[in-house]
């Protein structure tokens, strides 16, 4: 039986995804894009031809891989009703956008996928869905599964590294689909990455990445005189002490989070949740010079070699700090407030993430914390728990 996908996006993962599931046998691939006139701009850089993958292997060999999906749409009407999969492939602020777009025409036993999901995504699912989503299945990846940078858009897309293994939260609710639901999107992956079913959506959450920018930034920044630099900073290699000592306490935050979180309800397995410093040298010991600490597996990691702070060049030569940039303005809302409302349901008081998030919520221009509670106006934009009307652990039980 054919299956029927719906890509949701228009950047580099949904290039790659959309591309790569039109090229396996028997899948329609439907493109959903409602972001400004890109669908219609897709459509016609298009034109009869496939979207031209080149996939980067590790020994430097390449392969092409073409598919071409079956239409580029921005009207939900047309690209969900049928539909098997949907996979949001789109970052973290797009994806309410998309979960409006697509409520009317969800039906029981259909597979969301976040890809990546991001903190907060089930929380959001749940609530815009609200009937439907028990019904549906809903798988959450940790991270995207490449690294991939469009080269023309619409037309050519460059993965320049695949993961091997990746990452995954099931959430089958009461929906009701034959067999293993990871194996229609395994399908569309192909071998790698491998998709490593967790044990619910806390796990992951409760040991993101997104505790990594803010206190980079917040290191870096918070004692800026306001004038321009002559040059961009590096952004792991500059890295402070404080930095790394704000991120690792964030990390025991969470870590504090997942215990109290294991005490008042052990039925929930949280063993998967991990501090930032293990994760970093697993993920990336081999790559670092230097392992004796979270500062310096960051700043000699050779993956991070030569990154900069995201700038804005004002004159020629002379650089500013670009606050808009997704260290902040994603990873707070979309990171940071969901952690902090998180810990904040489980009773665990967080002075070292409330440090971080005062300072980043006021170079964002947005009020989430207000003293050491998650209560400013600006929540009810976030993906925080509460913002949702969450008021107790209790309240996570149907996304277990
Ligand atoms: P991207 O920057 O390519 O996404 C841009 C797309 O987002 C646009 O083409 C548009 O379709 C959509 N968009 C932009 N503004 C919008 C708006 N206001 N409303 C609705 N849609 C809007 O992002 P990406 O590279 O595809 O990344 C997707 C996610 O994967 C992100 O969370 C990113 O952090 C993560 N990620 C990406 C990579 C990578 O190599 N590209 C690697 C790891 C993780």
């Amino acid at each position: 039986e054919k299956l029927i996908v719906v890509v949701c996006g228009g950047g580099n993962a949904a290039h790659v995804m959309s591309g790569l599931s039109a090229s396996r046998e028997n899948v329609e691939v439907r493109v959903l894009d409602v972001f400004s006139d890109e669908a219609e701009r897709w459509t016609k850089t298009l034109g009869d031809d496939s979207i031209v993958l080149t996939v980067n292997h590790p020994d430097g060999s390449h392969d092409e891989v073409r598919g071409k999906p079956n239409f580029i749409t921005n009207d939900a009407s047309k690209a969900v009703p049928g539909a098997n999969l949907i996979v949001f492939a789109v970052p973290a602020f797009a994806h309410e956008s998309y979960f409006e777009a697509i409520k009317p025409y969800v039906k029981p036993n259909m597979i969301i996928v976040g890809m990546p999901g991001q903190p907060g995504f089930e929380f959001q699912c749940f609530s815009i869905l609200k009937d439907i989503a028990p019904k549906c299945c809903v798988i959450v990846f940790e991270g995207l599964p490449w690294a991939a940078r469009i080269t023309e858009f619409g037309r050519a897309i460059t993965v320049l590294s695949t993961k091997d293994f990746l990452n995954c939260v099931v959430i089958k609710g009461e929906s009701k689909i034959e067999g293993d639901p990871l194996k229609p999107i395994q399908y569309l992956l192909g071998p790698h990455p491998v998709a490593t079913k967790l044990h619910n959506f806390l796990e992951p959450t409760l040991s993101t990445k997104s505790i990594m920018h803010p206190p980079i930034m917040y290191g870096a920044w918070k004692d800026w005189d306001g004038n321009p630099l002559s040059e961009k900073p590096l952004f792991y290699q500059g890295l402070t002490e404080e930095a790394a000592e704000l991120m690792s306490g964030m990390s025991d935050e969470l870590l504090a989070t997942a215990k109290a979180i294991s005490l008042k309800k052990p039925e929930i397995n949280l063993d998967g949740v991990s501090h930032i410093r293990d994760w970093m040298y697993q993920a990336y010991g081999r790559e670092c010079s230097d392992t004796s600490n979270l500062l310096q597996m960051l700043r000699t990691n050779s993956a991070y070699n030569g990154l900069l702070h995201p700038m804005k060049e004002v004159k020629p030569g002379k650089f500013m700090p670009d606050f808009t940039f997704r260290y902040l303005t994603e990873d707070i809302p979309f990171g940071v407030v969901v952690l902090k409302g998180i810990s904040e349901l489980a009773g665990v008081d967080t002075p070292i993430t409330d440090k971080v998030l005062a300072w980043g919520q006021q170079i964002i221009g947005k009020e989430y914390l207000v003293g050491k509670s998650l209560c400013g106006k600006d929540v009810a934009t976030s993906r925080a728990p509460q913002r949702y009307g969450y008021k107790s652990l209790d309240d996570f039980d149907p996304l277990l």
